[in-house]
């Protein structure tokens, strides 16, 4: 009886192997199909879930988000974030207030949990879509989020 069993199922386990395989071969047409890569280098474009690294977004004044509030760096569970801050004084203000001086992000440590973006109060991070970050240099893969020269956007509080 257990033999015919194993047959039945083998069969059953069979088609359904091939249901999946022909949904695929019938989805193909609505892009749901193996890349090209790298031939299609110039136009791939990444899905919106895909997560390539933290970045921090500038606007076109050179001004970003951050606050150098550390909650990035503390909600990381691998220590991929080091932020290095200084008091300086706010020319809004005229008073010493706490601000970022790099945002340093070890991407070759980090495993794109999220959880740095999710612990941010002002969207100041966000994740990028590129994925080609093989380097030669292992160095090249630690970097500096803010970019020179810039600063943080007047308003932006934590
Ligand atoms: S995605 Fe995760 S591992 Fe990477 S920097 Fe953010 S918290 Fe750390
Ligand atoms: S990126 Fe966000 S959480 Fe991290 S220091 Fe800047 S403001 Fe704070």
């Amino acid at each position: 009886m257990s033999y015919f069993s194993d047959i039945y199922h083998g069969i059953k386990t069979l088609f359904k192997g091939m249901s999946v395989t022909g949904g695929y071969f019938i989805r193909a047409r609505k892009g749901s199909i193996t890349q090209q890569y790298p031939d299609n280098r110039d136009t791939l474009k990444m899905f919106d879930r895909f997560r390539g690294e933290v970045v921090m977004p500038h606007d076109e004044n050179n001004e970003h988000h951050c606050t150098g509030c550390q909650k990035c760096e503390i909600a990381c569970p691998n220590g991929t974030i080091e932020i290095v801050w200084d008091r300086q004084v706010d020319p809004a203000t005229g008073k010493k207030k706490k601000m970022i001086d790099k945002h340093i992000y070890h991407l070759s440590m980090c495993t794109m949990c999220g959880l740095c973006i999710e612990a941010c109060p002002t969207d100041a991070i966000v994740w990028a879509q590129n994925y080609e970050n093989s380097v030669y240099d292992r160095s090249a893969l630690t970097k500096v989020l803010n970019q020179p020269g810039s600063k943080v956007k007047a308003g932006i509080e934590d």
